[in-house]
């Protein structure tokens, strides 16, 4: 059996973007381990936040049942900040995640994957799928940190999560054909989502399909993810579309997770379905 370590940014990131592949090596019998980089501080303040429990308090006991809800062994933080969204104040505060020396929080992840001795580590693209700060840090650190261990641990696999741009549009597509007629968040002015159009820092969200090497199907869990989407139930109201999606629709955007593999080169036939034990 395997060990598998996903690092995400903030407390709910891992149940989207990687929820199922989590569930599904822990039902096969891997050890599963979660990295959580930041304290997920700016995200909605729940109103029933206690004047002795901090938004980071809950965010650390919402992850917890939906490290339950997953199947994960092992949960730990890295304790940076949130850096908020781009061109936040809060992208330059000491001690947040964007700010961190990428060495240093690299070494911190190394270590984890050493105690661990990982054979499977998930990190994100390199625009961190849509452009967040602490995102786009998750894939630096763990590309260091994954150097930093090259030596010591030369079989580990580095997967780099990302949306399927294409799955996306053809979702959008299916879900129009199926009669919703407000899909999808929508963006700052309130325009429907594009998948082609370019987020806040330029890029569009995702990869395009041709980009990716590996999609795995953890359709058996789906169920699972939409409970660790629940889970995080004070930043629901941003996940609420989510969990809303008729079943046949949600099966169908998150029945399917996609890696680039961080060392093979994409020659543009597009994914090969996999696993990431195999
Ligand atoms: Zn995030």
């Amino acid at each position: 059996m395997g060990t598998l370590l996903c690092f995400h940014a903030h407390p709910d990131d891992e149940a989207i973007a990687t929820g199922g592949s989590m569930a599904r090596a822990h039902a096969e019998g891997h050890r599963v381990v979660l990295v959580v980089a930041t304290d997920g501080a700016h995200g909605e303040v729940p109103d029933d936040l206690g004047s002795d429990e901090s938004l980071a308090d809950r965010r650390r006991s919402e992850t917890a049942v939906s490290a339950a809800a997953l199947g994960i062994d092992r949960v730990e933080f890295l304790g940076f900040t949130d850096s908020g969204m781009n061109g936040w104040d809060a992208n330059d505060h000491d001690g947040s995640f964007w700010q961190a020396d990428t060495d240093e929080a690299a070494v911190r992840l190394a270590a984890i994957l050493l105690d661990e001795q990982v054979d499977v580590l998930t990190i994100y693209d390199w625009h961190g799928g849509y452009g967040h700060p602490d995102h786009i840090k998750v894939h630096r650190v763990g590309v260091r940190a994954a150097e930093l261990v090259a030596e010591r641990m030369p079989t580990m696999r580095v997967l780099e999560a990302t949306m399927n741009r294409d799955e996306m549009r053809r979702g959008i597509e299916m879900a129009k054909e199926m009669g919703a007629d407000d899909f999808g968040p929508t963006d700052d002015h309130g325009e429907e989502f594009d998948p082609d159009a370019p987020m806040d820092d330029g890029n569009p969200m995702g990869t395009p399909e041709s980009e990716l090497t590996l999609g795995i199907d953890v359709s058996p869990f789906v169920e699972r993810k939409r409970a660790a989407i629940a889970a995080h139930r004070s930043q629901v109201s941003d996940q609420s579309f989510f969990l809303q999606m008729p079943t046949e629709l949600f099966a169908q955007a998150f029945g399917r997770e996609w890696f680039i593999e961080h060392d093979r080169e994409a020659d543009g036939s597009g994914p090969r379905l996999g696993w990431m034990f195999d």
